[in-house]
């Protein structure tokens, strides 16, 4: 087997609390030891985390924002602040990779993508740092002139989910120390060694300390705490819709505004006048990509009756040929769930397929002899949508497909489920992209390619996938806060012409000025 890294085993590692700008002892003094989900060796120790450290952070990034200088930099310093971080993620891509494939079990070559992502996303981010910019509004009547202007919104919690630890850190941190917030971050309990890495490279390109706060943890103690602490302005959570649901309740409590990028159960419809070379490859990539652990896995095939058995065919047989195994081969395609429970979900799931009746027509097991929490890529056909698997999300390896007839139905089963967060189209034909995507109940469609995107473009869901944006112009402004700030330097004139309005309110008759 070809080690994609020379010397892949990497001395353990051991990450303290990083606030205000260093690595700090937690108060509980505990640690949550993570195993290789490939190979059971222990990789890293991170501190189980406190709702006193918690606290310690908020205070540190509250400090940060209210005195330190971070939040007064011009946007141009944020800028090169932001590009040195990014080049330092660069430099450290290979540390960042292995890290990334021991702690999450994922094949090396999408590890190596998530850190050049990672990087993309913080270059865009700094360019975003010179656009706060608001509105002049100068046809309010003579005399008033409003200024419409950007504010950071002040300390923001982060909390990320396992699959993706340091891309799904890039599409947060960046934007919101772009935007001139300081924030504390809550990485998964699996995968928190990359967002303490990337905390020191901060400090290191510049970040000044407490801008940048990173607390681990559980879910139950710190992500709790932390999003419902009253000394945060906002919340942007990844992670599952149950989770998703109690950090909305918290952020409730004190009224503090949250972006929810949550789960998903995407469809992958393709058309009959598809390009079928290039859809084959876009559904084997939609749903086995990063094992199947990815919010915006094309898990719902929908084959056009016409081209179905052909298609499905094909999809079988490019299956049959995936490397299942050691994440750290390049030559891999699927490595090892995240753990042991995770395994066991999707194993559950798997059993529930065919107890319900749908056609079980690969996979379905772990691997013999493997030693981590490894899945054969699996596919159902003739899944029905009353089927557990049609309905709930796996996240792992697994395929269900559906036949369809008509556009028409092919819209009602991509619709027909809790989630909204991403679907896929397949059709030479743009009347049937723009048609069926404009009635696609999801925050994002990609029309012939899959698991696609570019740090520009926002990614949102609707329904059960959530809501608030992420990346894009719209994710940094979800850091942003606007303030309107109207100046009168002139005598006051009627707001609306005479009739239409009593006249301007004096001070006698009591009425406020905020009434108009
Ligand atoms: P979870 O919801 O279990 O956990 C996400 C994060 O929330 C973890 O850091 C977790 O901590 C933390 N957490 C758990 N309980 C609480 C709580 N009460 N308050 C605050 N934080 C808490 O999701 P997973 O980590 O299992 O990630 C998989 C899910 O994430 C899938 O549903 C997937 O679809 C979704 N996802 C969505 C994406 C999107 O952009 N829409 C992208 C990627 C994933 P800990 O685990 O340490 O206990």
């Amino acid at each position: 087997m070809r080690s994609g890294i020379e010397g892949k085993v990497m001395a353990e590692r051991s990450y303290l609390q990083f606030i205000g700008g260093r690595p700090v002892e937690g108060g509980g003094g505990g640690s949550i030891e993570r195993r290789s989900p490939s190979d059971g060796r222990l990789v890293a120790r991170y501190a189980d985390g406190t709702a006193g450290d918690v606290d310690l952070a908020v205070a540190a990034a509250r400090t940060a924002f209210e005195e330190g200088p971070w939040p007064r930099l011009s946007g141009l310093e944020r800028a090169a602040i932001l590009n040195r971080l990014a080049d330092l993620i660069r430099d450290n891509r290979d540390r960042l990779t292995r890290i990334e494939v021991e702690e999450v079990g994922k094949p090396i070559r999408f590890a190596r993508g998530d850190i050049d992502g990672a990087v993309a996303l913080t270059r865009y981010a700094a360019s975003l740092a010179m656009q706060m910019a608001g509105t002049v509004h100068t046809n309010l009547g003579a005399g008033k002139t409003a200024l419409i202007t950007r504010e950071p919104v002040g300390v923001a919690a982060l909390v990320t989910p396992w699959n993706f630890p340091a891309l799904i850190l890039a599409q947060k941190v960046p934007f919101a120390l772009a935007a001139g917030c300081t924030v504390v971050l809550k990485p998964s309990e699996f995968t928190s060694g990359s967002a303490f890495e990337i905390a020191a490279l901060a400090v290191e390109a510049g970040i000044p300390a407490g801008a940048f706060n990173v607390v681990s943890g559980y879910g139950a103690t710190v992500g709790d705490h932390l999003t419902a602490h009253p000394g945060i302005d906002f919340v942007s959570f990844t992670g599952s819709t149950r989770t998703g649901r109690r950090v909305v309740a918290n952020t409730s409590t004190n009224l503090v505004k949250s972006s929810v990028e949550l789960g998903g159960k995407s469809a992958n419809i393709v058309f009959a006048d598809a390009d079928l070379d290039a859809a084959v490859d876009g559904a084997l990539t939609g749903v086995f990509f990063n094992n199947g652990e990815c919010c915006i896995s094309g898990s719902r095939l929908f084959v056009h009756a016409r081209v179905a058995d052909g298609f499905i065919a094909r999809i079988v047989e490019r299956s049959k040929a995936l490397r299942v195994g050691d994440p750290f081969d390049e030559a891999t395609d699927i490595g090892a769930l995240i753990d042991e429970g995770h395994l066991a979900k999707v194993t559950a799931m798997i059993a529930a397929g065919v107890d319900e009746g749908a056609a079980l027509i690969l996979g379905g097991r772990a691997p013999a002899g493997a030693p981590g929490h490894f899945c054969e890529p699996t596919i159902f056909d003739r899944v029905e949508p009353g089927m557990t698997i049609f309905r709930e999300e796996i996240f792992g390896p697994v395929l269900s497909i559906t036949r369809f007839d008509t556009v028409e139905e092919a819209v009602r089963l991509a619709n027909d489920t809790a989630y909204g967060l991403a679907n896929y189209v397949w059709s030479k034909d743009i009347e049937t992209v723009l048609t069926v995507a404009a009635r696609l109940k999801s925050g994002w469609v990609q029309a012939n390619t899959a698991i696609d995107g570019a740090p520009q473009l926002p990614l949102t869901g609707v329904r059960g996938s959530g809501f608030g944006y992420e990346m894009g112009e719209a994710g940094f402004q979800e850091f942003t806060q606007l303030k309107t700030l109207l100046i009168r330097t002139g005598p006051r004139t009627p707001v609306f012409p005479a009739g239409a309005w009593p006249g301007p309110p004096s001070p006698a008759d009591g009425r406020a000025a905020s009434a108009i």
